[in-house]
């Protein structure tokens, strides 16, 4: 299929992120003539890999896989393009007096690990893997439907209150009390119930606080635990994984599908406005003037930016704008990436054995991670973070020159609202960038030598470069209050906003954010069910 002349697409999506890309896609597989229109130079969003420092690739933002939805990796056909993930090796928790822990794939493994720290949780860990495992099933299919409304009195709807309320019932007594619990509680108060070790808590709690301005220790974080258990890789369950070629190479295998299928995708091409005529969306409007109309336009940008910013409060009714003012996106993460001239090996645990070819967290009691957010509550980024690393180069030997190594590290806390004010984050970044590495050289003594090249990615880099606002990394906290039907606005969880064709398609919209491709896939097929283009 050929791109059409400016001025006839179906449908224009604003923003070429993974999720935008996801939506293009199906539009264009069902016929419809598409335009992604990205501002950057590159397509993914915050699922990019980038060239910053010759020869080195990086992950630049997100950096594993878990809940990429299997139904868009089989209907776009994201294999044949190219997708190939490959599983994490170990969940490894370096210790600062030279012990370790390990969590392998393998349940006899993780237990001889756990039994040094405590028998009992060695005894109760498998337990609890298998109920979180049967609690993520009951949630797993609310990902994967559009959001349940439960102020909704339409019989389709009320249909299926009553069938998730029918699986609830079905959990039994037992399971639905642990999801109550999971929904209300902290993630520590919620560990603490099954194990004892904090050796073992702290890094376990630690996917609970991923993105949120909250602590280990705030009520409802422990929900997020769930999504740890929600994953799967090649229908294997609660797998994580790292893209061959990182993150970006799914941006790209969803964007060769979108193009196979007939979409046009323009990079370098801002969006400055959303036209709105008479209540409806009919184009948009780029930064160098140029207008492009469409039947509707999708934007798979942040809602606060798509609305307040592209569409203009004017346009909306008073109170979905009071309700995007009151979202909350304050974000709290940062990433620094590293190319390396060797493999910084871990004192604990030298070499770089399958120990080193998962996800490392410096997490190494709660009360540590209570102090990092601490600082992070009072405008500080910690001084000693919550890292999560990666070594993209241990499980992908084309992100690196032979012999050489690239980390990817998330950091947090380092929230968007420094005491200083966001806009003084660039006098703070190297500072920043230094207190990661302090830490990880705790650990890695050998880690500043290796050192050839940081790039360094504050809340305000990610919101300056990649148009994540106030440098919330999933469009918007994961708190409960703004998760299913009030995600991004309480009565517009469904994609449609009060502008006529105009819809939402990014992480901003159900089910949220990571890289999953939910939204983008939801949006285009309820837009297609909806004969809405
Ligand atoms: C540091 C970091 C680490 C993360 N780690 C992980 C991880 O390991 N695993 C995971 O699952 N998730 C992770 N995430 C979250 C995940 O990457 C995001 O939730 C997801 O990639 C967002 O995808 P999206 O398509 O919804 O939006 P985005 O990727 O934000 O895409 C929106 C696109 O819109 C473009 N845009 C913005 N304004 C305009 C405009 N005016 N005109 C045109 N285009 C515009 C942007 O450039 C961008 O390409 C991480 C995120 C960050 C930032």
């Amino acid at each position: 299929m050929s791109a059409q002349p400016a001025g006839t697409y179906d449908a224009i999506i604003v923003g070429g992120g993974h999720n935008g890309l996801t939506c293009a896609a199906y539009l264009a597989r069902a016929g419809r003539t598409v335009l992604v229109l990205e501002r950057r130079h590159v397509v993914g969003g915050a699922a990019v890999s980038e060239e910053i420092h010759p020869g080195f690739r990086y992950t630049v933002c997100s950096y594993v896989v878990s809940l990429l939805r299997p139904s868009v990796i089989r209907e776009l056909q994201l294999a044949r393009f190219g997708l190939e993930i490959t599983p994490l090796e170990c969940s490894f928790t370096p210790l600062p007096d030279g012990r370790s822990l390990c969590r392998w794939p393998d349940p006899a493994r993780t237990r001889e690990e756990i039994s040094r720290f405590s028998p009992r949780d060695a005894e109760v860990y498998p337990e609890f893997g298998r109920t979180m495992g049967r609690l993520a099933r009951f949630v797993r299919p609310i990902i994967d439907d559009v959001a349940v409304d439960p102020t909704s009195l339409d019989p389709r709807d009320i249909a299926r209150i009553l069938q998730v309320g029918k699986r609830f019932r079905d959990l039994g007594d037992d399971l639905a009390t642990l999801q109550f619990k999971l929904t209300t509680m902290g993630g520590v108060d919620f560990l603490r119930e099954w194990f004892e070790s904090d050796e073992l808590i702290a890094p376990m709690s630690c996917s609970g606080i991923i993105g949120t301005f909250l602590g280990v220790n705030s009520p409802t974080t422990a929900y997020v635990l769930l999504h740890h258990y929600m994953g799967e890789i090649d229908g294997n369950s609660r797998a994580w994984g790292f893209p061959k070629g990182g993150t970006g190479a799914v941006s790209q295998a969803i964007a060769d599908a979108a193009r196979h299928f007939g979409a046009e995708i323009r990079t370098e091409a801002p969006v400055e406005r959303i036209l709105v005529r008479g209540g409806r969306a009919t184009g948009v409007v780029l930064d160098n003037g140029d207008e492009l109309r469409a039947k509707v336009v999708v934007s798979g940008c942040e809602p606060r930016r798509t609305f307040l910013q592209m569409v203009g409060a004017e346009h909306l009714p008073d109170d979905f704008v009071t309700k995007l003012r009151r979202y909350k996106l304050r974000g709290s993460s940062g990433k620094v990436n590293l190319a390396l001239d060797r493999f910084p090996e871990f004192s604990c645990r030298p070499g770089d054995g399958p120990h080193v070819r998962g996800d490392i967290a410096i997490a190494p009691s709660t009360d540590y991670l209570a102090r990092a957010y601490d600082e992070a509550k009072y405008g500080d980024f910690s001084s000693r973070p919550y890292l999560n690393v990666v070594f993209p180069s241990l499980l992908d030997r084309t992100m690196a020159p032979p012999g050489k190594h690239v980390a990817s590290i998330f950091v947090q806390y380092a929230p968007y609202e420094i005491k200083e004010g966001p806009e003084h984050w660039p006098d703070r970044r190297e500072a920043f960038g230094d207190a990661v590495i302090d830490t990880l050289a705790e650990y890695c003594p050998t880690l500043k030598d290796s050192i050839l090249h940081r790039q360094v990615l504050t809340p305000w880099d990610l919101e300056q470069e990649f148009g994540l606002t106030e440098g919330n990394i999933f469009h918007g906290e994961l708190s409960l209050d703004q998760l299913l039907f009030a995600r991004p606005v309480s009565g517009w969880a469904r994609y449609r906003t009060p502008v006529r064709d105009l819809w939402l398609c990014g992480s901003g919209a159900h089910p949220g954010g990571g890289v999953m491709a939910a939204p983008g896939e939801r949006a285009a097929k309820t837009m297609l069910q909806q004969g809405a283009v």
